[in-house]
């Protein structure tokens, strides 16, 4: 394609709101723009990307015989109230209703919209299992969407949802779409690893995320140095056992710590380790009030809080709640002698501790000298804590290590969760009605793209991999204006045309600084300059990502060429 003639804009400066790599060099570079926070277009050499991506995914997805289809993006309320979800899901549904007042969802996801299809159509058992899959815009109202493409509130997402006859069946689908994803993200070069996952608000149990590296990466992996065990690090378990103090529990006191506001500095104040601390946090899990205390080093872990429940929803408990419960608000409290009203859980670490201190719920008072059991209540020890790094692995191989990941891809077993709500059932093999088994899986194919050129770039631009980038080779005719350069980059355009390659052509009367830094900015792997030694038929060929450099015969460009990337 011919450059003077495509909509590719790029930018010499950084955009303001633009933090990380992928969000600047995709704008930088012509291949998005955004329309409002969160909206973005794909220009030319963005969709061109974006499709080859989708093939992949595409490809792999055929391979498992799923089939592709495209689900209605508009969905009427009354489906997402059958699931329940019109209640659950909150304010990242982005509702409407149309010209009589009914209420509509822009499809976030298809769980309601595939499960009522299939619950009308099939009916026997002889049709299971059926794997579905499409690749569509996804609308969701994020609280902050940022990093461009990473966090969208309408991005492409491939969705593929599975019906099976059985837990045992849904395991099969399972295990075939890990497969399909880890080929996935291998085909696409990424660096990245599957870990143990939480199920959130789909209602499932077994899940799995596939996560990008990446130091920009929302998410924080737990990952053993020796195995390969990782877990996204809410769910990894910690297994250790914390040896039981030796000292005999003294006398309970209290003392003043005015002014000190934080747990470092109240042990600073008292003179002793944060880990010779109580931390005591006020939860509003579904509708009781939990006190939840670990050791002061050591971070709550809401998930596992939520898991220790059942609960729906886990929260921080208002300040104000906690004043009424307490009597006083945040910064003080401890779990000494709070009213049966509250429910003190704790962590296994606080079991085994003695002589510690915590605060004494009067605002400037902390007690020391306390002693679990001795001196508070507890409910119930549990595993509460998020892991650290250097805790040992929950496979028992190794110590964990923590790395930042891009969550790409999510597969999970939804269970009977849609079925049982949306009445899907099929006949089996003795006429007996059996509620359907469901998996749900899915990509996020924009958020994807970002990933990649996060981990593929450099100081001058993006430096795709190969079969990503949106040409194969970028032709530059240095000066257009020489006839003999132009008469050569013209044939070398027809030639490549020809022969099947994918080729940008810079036509543009342009400065030759200004092409070479368009080049690099878009990162098409090989690059093709016909300049000044035109005239001898020398053209000057340059790979993105090593920057090695060489100088070829016209004559044989096109053999070269195809050299190059049948390696
Ligand atoms: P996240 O925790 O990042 O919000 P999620 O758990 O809500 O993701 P899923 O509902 O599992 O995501 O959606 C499937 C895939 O869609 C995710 O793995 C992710 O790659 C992608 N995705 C989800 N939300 C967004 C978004 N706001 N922008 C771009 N891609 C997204
Ligand atoms: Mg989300």
């Amino acid at each position: 394609m011919k450059q003077s003639q495509m909509l590719i804009p790029t930018l010499k400066e950084v955009p303001a709101d633009a933090e990380i790599k992928s969000h600047q060099l995709l704008v930088r570079a012509g291949y998005i723009r955004q329309i409002a926070s969160g909206i973005y277009s794909f220009l030319p050499i963005g969709r061109r990307v974006l499709r080859k991506v989708e093939d992949i995914v595409r490809e792999e997805m055929e391979k498992i015989g799923a089939h592709e289809m495209m689900m209605a993006a508009l969905q009427p309320a009354e489906l997402w109230k059958e699931s329940g979800r019109w209640f659950t899901y909150g304010s990242e549904l982005m509702r409407l209703h149309d010209r009589h007042e009914r209420d509509f969802a822009l499809g976030a996801t298809h769980e309601e919209v595939i499960t009522s299809i299939v619950r009308d159509e099939i009916k026997s058992y002889k049709r299971l299992p059926l794997t579905v899959f499409q690749i569509q815009n996804k609308f969701r109202d994020e609280k902050r969407p940022r990093f461009g493409l990473l966090r969208g509130r309408e991005f492409l997402m491939k969705d593929a949802y599975s019906f099976n006859e059985s837990f045992e069946s849904l395991d099969e689908s399972y295990n075939q779409m890990f497969q399909a994803y880890s080929n996935i993200f291998k085909r696409l070069g990424l660096n990245f690893r599957a870990v143990i996952a939480d199920s959130g608000q789909m209602g499932g149990k077994d899940t799995h995320e596939f996560m990008v590296l990446s130091d920009v990466g929302e998410d924080v992996i737990a990952y053993s140095d020796t195995s390969d065990y990782a877990a996204n690090i809410e769910m990894a378990p910690v297994i250790m056992t914390y040896e039981k103090s030796q000292d005999a529990p003294k006398q309970m006191e209290k003392v003043s710590t005015p002014d000190q506001k934080t747990m470092q500095d109240v042990a600073d104040y008292l003179g002793h380790g944060l880990e010779a601390g109580l931390k005591s946090i006020m939860f509003k899990v579904d509708d009781r009030y939990v006190m939840v205390v670990t050791r002061g080093d050591h971070e709550v872990n809401d998930i596992k809080l939520k898991n220790l429940y059942d609960a729906d929803i886990v929260e921080l408990a208002s300040e104000e709640k906690t004043k009424e419960l307490l009597g006083t608000g945040f910064g003080s409290l401890g779990p000494v002698g709070v009213s049966e009203e509250v429910e003190v859980v704790a962590d296994y670490a606080v079991e085994a501790l003695a002589n510690v201190s915590c605060g004494a719920n009067e605002a400037g008072y902390h007690f020391v000298n306390v002693t679990p059991q001795q001196d508070f209540k507890v409910s119930q020890y549990a595993d509460l804590r998020f892991i650290k790094e250097g805790d040992p692995s929950p496979d028992g191989q190794g110590h964990i290590q923590f790395a930042r990941g891009i969550e790409v891809g999510h597969v999970f077993k939804l269970g009977t969760f849609y079925a049982d709500n949306l009445n899907a059932s099929y006949l089996d093999d003795q006429g007996k009605a059996q509620t359907m088994v469901m998996g749900s899986y899915g990509i996020g194919v924009s958020r994807t793209v970002a990933a990649i050129v996060e981990q593929y770039n450099d100081e001058r631009g993006i430096t795709w991999p190969a079969h990503i980038a949106p040409f194969q080779v970028h032709l530059l005719s240095l000066n257009p204006k020489k006839e003999e350069q132009k008469q050569l980059a013209d044939q070398l355009y027809e030639q490549l045309k020809t022969a099947g390659i994918e080729v940008l052509y810079d036509d543009r009367k342009e400065r030759a600084g200004v092409k070479f830094a368009d080049s690099d900015l878009f990162g098409i792997p090989l690059r093709l300059t016909v300049g000044k030694r035109a005239g001898e038929g020398i053209i000057e060929m340059k790979e993105r990502t090593t920057g090695e450099q060489s100088e070829v015969d016209q004559s044989d460009v096109l053999s070269t060429v195809n050299e190059w990337f049948k390696q």
